[in-house]
């Protein structure tokens, strides 16, 4: 957006909001969706940082939340969002018996969380997921998809007719950057030879979070949803599907919408946390991102501003939303301040309906509804 076009405010610059916007009056501005938006992957966490995000959802039209929260803030959580929220089940990331929480703890924690209403599962498998194991002394494959462990999850979630999520790749500029081990971390493609195998073993609902891993390649992506009928794909990850799929044409990227239109589920990837409200340090492994409410308030609504402005209108310009894989993969031309190019699509209203709405309707909540 050039600041001509928005609603600057006098704001100082932070990186979930480069122009100093008034993300109340872009709201108003963008108006309600075409349907009140359900996001399929969030992380929220924090009893008031819940409460700053329910503001946001109410702000950007976003009706319904799938949290992955951590076991601990349920309580709280739920408290804040009442029905406007539902459970996925995760590990205990941040505990510091990771030898545990990766393996019988987690399993405990399924059991836990579909008392809570939990009926999907999230399994992280990030690449960088071996150099966490490492870390910890552990076997660096605990986290990934086929470890006998994960396995074990799966049939427990399984018996409990739970469905399966994944995150299975992480982008391309990553690949190009710090995973270039390719010995130790597998190449991109690697990382899709457990889950097409095990998507057969389990022929239950899969949702893949991020594109499936993959929105730089939408043939890629048009081959695997093709080859797994039961898998479902999520738009999470802001940052990095504003700066991959702005890069598409808007005749193919709607051509692919509308060809896998109830498969392409509207997501986010906000991750709230009370933490974000105060000046003081955030778990470890977490970062923090916001120390102060208003600071916390931006980062929350600059990820449905920037979605909701690229896909709904014709707005074409840098994003507000600093991209440090651009100072990553090019340090002379781009500094951590760096954004890409937000292009705006002016998707048609009816693929619209489907992206936010009608996708999940008829997948995870339906699932959820119904198991
Ligand atoms: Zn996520």
């Amino acid at each position: 957006m050039s600041t001509t076009e928005t609603s600057a405010g006098s704001c100082p610059a932070t990186a979930a909001n480069r122009f100093g916007l008034d993300y109340r009056a872009e709201a108003q501005r963008l108006g309600p969706p075409v349907v009140p938006i359900i996001d399929a992957h969030a992380h929220i966490n924090g009893a008031e940082a819940a409460t700053l995000y329910r503001e946001v959802c109410d702000l950007y039209g976003v009706e319904l939340t799938f949290s992955q929260t951590q076991l601990a803030q349920a309580e709280g959580v739920k408290n804040a969002m009442g029905e406007r929220i539902r459970f996925v089940a995760v590990p205990e990331y941040t505990s510091h018996d990771p030898a545990h929480a990766h393996t019988q703890g987690y399993m405990d924690n399924i059991t836990a969380w579909h008392g809570l209403g939990a009926r999907m599962l999230k399994f992280w498998c990030g690449p960088r997921g071996r150099d966490m194991m490492k870390y910890h002394g552990l076997d660096p494959k605990l986290v990934t998809l086929d470890h006998p462990w994960r396995r074990k999850q799966m049939d427990h979630a399984a018996s409990l007719d739970m469905a399966f999520m994944v995150h299975i790749a992480d982008p391309d500029t990553w690949f190009e950057s710090k995973y270039t081990d390719s010995a130790w971390y597998g190449t991109k493609a690697e990382q899709y030879d457990a889950l097409e195998r095990l998507g057969e073993e389990y022929p239950r609902l899969w949702l893949i979070a991020h594109m499936g891993g993959w929105p730089e390649d939408l043939g890629f992506l048009s081959g695997f949803l093709d080859r797994h009928p039961n898998f479902v794909i999520d738009t999470s990850a802001t940052k990095w599907m504003v700066r991959e799929l702005s890069k598409h044409p808007t005749d193919e990227l709607l051509g692919f919408l509308n060809r896998f239109a109830g498969r392409v589920l509207y997501g986010s990837d906000i991750v709230t946390m009370d933490e974000h409200l105060t000046d003081e340090a955030g778990p470890r492994d977490m970062g923090t991102q916001a120390s102060s409410r208003q600071e916390a308030f931006d980062l929350y609504a600059s990820r449905y501003y920037a979605y909701r402005t690229m896909l709904e209108t014709g707005r074409t310009g840098e994003s507000p939303i600093a991209d440090p894989d651009l100072h990553m993969i090019d340090p002379d031309r781009h500094d951590e301040m760096s954004a890409p190019t937000l292009t705006g699509h002016a998707l048609p209203e009816s693929t619209l309906r489907t992206l936010y709405r009608g996708a999940c309707e008829g997948t995870i909540l339906k699932w959820y509804d119904e198991h």
